[in-house]
């Protein structure tokens, strides 16, 4: 038996991180079990439809399609598509993402106002939209997709540890892309971490580590990666790993996004339930009522790896 192909991983990439999104958006914030006690998936609640995906994919997705017309990086660029976004009333947002695209401030400081006013900005709100671009810099190279991952989160988040999240999730993908084990790169991708964070992302990365040993909510960017790394580490497949950080509870729609990219990437495509993927769409506030489905997905990823490998 051959594992999935390249491309077929940087599809399980994309679509995973939406389907998991979608999984857990009507558990949002709530307690530990829902999803398994309720005993059927995609089927809507708390507001969202039916396969409904959050502002997780919806930002993603504005990350992969400005590196696509821009050939890379445009950091101003993404930022005004952000700003759109949150102009278009996205169903949900996150509080500090909305305050920084709103704050005023240009694209180069606004974060970084913030986080001097707030202090607190290490939530997973620059982790939850890293799929697109993972798989458009995986063929670049760690220190290169890394340091991508860094300034996209920098766009919102003024915290360093979630940029350093943000780049050991690109990392570990780039692994997975290329059909290796992302948990046996672990080591080396914490040596690549900013040593002011590396010991908190080793502590929660760690193989005895598990969700009930956080000291954040999950909402939170260390145990949300954490919290990712063990769902793919303690299951054996894409759905089983996606359903137990569904089941976490909590940040559920977030926690669920960054584990299916993960595992949609190490697993692929093939491997993400159809009756998932059947009823997954994207509506993209402030684009002027554009939807994506899973063929959409799948066409982005595949354009995300062809363009990122050029
Ligand atoms: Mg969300």
């Amino acid at each position: 038996m051959t594992g999935p192909t390249r491309l077929g991983r940087a599809a399980g990439t994309v679509l995973g991180s939406a389907a998991g999104d979608a999984l857990g958006a009507p558990y949002e914030f709530g307690p530990a079990g829902q999803l398994s006690a309720r005993g059927e998936e995609m089927c809507g609640g708390g507001g969202w439809d039916p396969g409904e995906a959050t502002d997780d994919t919806q930002m993603a997705v504005l990350v992969a399609e400005s590196l696509l017309e821009h050939g890379g990086l445009a950091l101003p660029d993404l930022f005004a598509r952000f700003q759109q976004w949150v102009a278009g009333e996205p169903k949900d947002v996150g509080l500090q993402t909305e305050d920084v695209l709103t704050s005023g401030a240009p694209w180069d400081v606004a974060a970084a106002l913030h986080f001097q006013v707030n202090a607190r900005a290490a939530g997973n709100g620059s982790l939850m939209r890293a799929a697109g671009s993972a798989v458009y810099f995986a063929a670049a190279g760690r220190d290169a997709t890394m340091d991508a991952a860094r300034r996209i989160a920098a766009l919102t988040h003024g915290d360093r540890a979630a940029w350093e999240g943000t780049a050991l999730l690109h990392e570990l993908v780039r692994v997975a892309l290329d059909g290796s084990d992302p948990l046996a790169a672990l080591p080396a991708a914490l040596d690549a971490v900013h040593p002011d964070h590396r010991e908190r992302y080793g502590r929660v990365l760690a193989p005895d580590w598990h969700p009930g040993l956080a000291t954040e909510f999950n909402g939170a960017v260390w145990p949300c990666l954490g919290s990712a790394v063990w769902a793919l580490r303690t299951t054996t497949g894409f759905a089983q790993a996606v359903r137990a950080a569904v089941d976490l509870g909590g940040d559920t729609d977030t926690v669920a996004a960054v584990t299916g990219a993960l595992a949609g990437a190490r697993y692929g495509q093939d491997a993400i339930p159809g009756h998932w993927t059947a009823r997954l769409h994207v509506p993209l506030p402030g684009s002027g009522g554009r939807v994506l489905y899973a063929d959409d997905l799948r066409a982005l990823a595949h354009r995300l790896a062809a363009a990122g490998s050029r």
